[in-house]
């Protein structure tokens, strides 16, 4: 099992002085490279330039600049080439299907924040053997960094990455080889139904609430972000100011990403508790967070009807601060390192259905707000439950149907999921 680990890490003020210039220099032997490819496409009769033929140019660029590009990890440059090497790639795959490609661009100086080492102990080592009960990464031209370990590291650890977010710095370790630690089997399949009065609601009828801290920092984060448009970066004697501001804004951000993260956590961690099997309808949230069709009026030329703009501008923001993505992203992981399953269901009128299975009527008029009442039966249930009931229903319909595919079809669907570069799970921190 693959699982990354992400620590704060505790600089000196040299390190982290140290650390800026690595991330400088990375910037802009990034742009360089970038710069030799769009030379090339364009003057050079459509040449295309690949990783290899950039790759062979470090030894001489590290020699021509020792001061700067020579200080640091060859491999750590390697990285930083391949990265760019995968701009491209996924340039070229959004040219052939046909979707809007957009270049790769240069990076500012201030949003080049990454820098990876393929392997542990090339330009970067983890020490796994603490002095002082404190563990430290050793970094080539920098020297050794204290590290805030809140937790333990399983498995063999793969890549190491430096990562600044706003004013932190963090180390994030890639690790193979990951014992499981599984949970007691509960016998118990679980549905889950998403939604904005509540995070979520089980078929067992019990509501995890949406976090209230969420909005305590979105209103923080829009008063940061009027402070900021008060004070733009080229006017005079103002840019001491704006860099104020925006720092505030950054750190906001930050704020509301561990906020978020930390919520995760806590919902998954309660869900797969209590079952063995846990269904969650497939989300599709960027189709559901895209701004209504305008409707124009027929009868009234020019004129434009009520499209429900306004009410999903507020859906909106409580979707993406809801942070289904990277809940369901955490509980697939948790879920796979605590022997449980997660599926996957299609959620088209889960809300709508009778959930007696005698029953199963089908209707809009079912629903009125959070209430549910069946027109037919008459069965009545808090909405967001039958919701997940229903969702429970149809994983049961899609473990039987799994259950008669051939086997290696399965295996195929499920190691697709495990091995996904994003699926890693993000260790807690802060
Ligand atoms: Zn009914």
């Amino acid at each position: 099992m693959i699982r990354a680990y992400k620590f704060l890490l505790r600089p000196t003020l040299r390190q982290q002085h140290a650390l800026c210039e690595m991330l400088r220099d990375h910037c802009s032997l990034y742009n360089a490279a970038l710069q030799e490819r769009r030379d090339a496409y364009r003057h050079v009769s459509k040449t295309h330039i690949r990783y290899g033929d950039q790759s062979v140019q470090l030894k001489e660029i590290r020699a021509f600049d020792p001061e700067r590009q020579g200080r640091w990890s060859f491999s750590s440059q390697q990285a930083t080439l391949r990265r760019l090497d995968k701009a491209f790639a996924a340039f070229f795959r959004r040219v052939r299907t046909g979707r809007k490609p957009g270049y790769p661009r240069f990076k500012g100086v201030g949003h080049f924040d990454t820098v990876m080492f393929p392997k542990d102990g090339d330009g970067c080592r983890w020490d796994s053997t603490p002095h002082n009960r404190q563990t430290r990464v050793r970094m080539q031209g920098i020297g050794h960094i204290r590290v805030h370990q809140h937790r333990s590291v399983q498995g063999r650890v793969k890549t190491i990455s430096i990562k600044r977010e706003s004013a932190r710095w963090y180390v994030v370790l890639a690790c193979d080889a990951v014992p499981a630690d599984p949970l007691p089997a509960t016998g118990r399949q679980m549905g889950i139904d998403m939604g904005i009065t509540h995070f979520l609601t089980t078929s067992e009828g019990v509501h995890v609430e949406n976090p209230e801290y969420g909005k305590k920092t979105a209103a923080a984060l829009a008063a940061a972000q009027r402070t900021l448009v008060t004070f733009p970066r080229r006017s005079k004697g103002r840019s001491k100011a704006h860099r104020a501001a925006a720092r505030k804004v950054a750190m906001l951000h930050a704020k509301a990403r561990r906020q978020r993260l930390d919520f995760a956590h806590k919902a998954a961690n309660f869900v797969i508790r209590d079952a063995d099997v846990i269904a969650h309808e497939r989300l599709n949230i960027t189709s559901m967070t895209r701004a209504p069709k305008a409707k124009p009026d027929l009868g009234n030329a020019g004129a434009f009807l009520p499209n429900g703009a306004a009410a999903k501008a507020g859906l909106n923001r409580s979707i993406l601060d809801a942070g289904w993505g990277i809940f369901l992203n955490i509980l697939a992981n948790k879920a796979e390192s605590a022997g449980r399953r997660v599926i996957q269901v299609d959620a088209r009128n889960t809300s709508r259905t009778c959930p007696d299975p005698t029953c199963g009527h089908v209707t809009a008029d079912n629903r009125d707000g959070e209430a549910f009442a069946c027109v037919k039966c008459g069965l009545i249930e808090h909405a967001d439950r039958v919701g997940a009931i229903n969702i429970n229903h149809r994983a049961g319909l899609a473990l039987c149907a799994v259950a008669v595919q051939p086997p290696k079809q399965e295996a195929d669907d499920f190691s697709h999921g495990r091995s996904h570069p994003d699926n890693h799970s993000m260790a807690k921190h802060g």
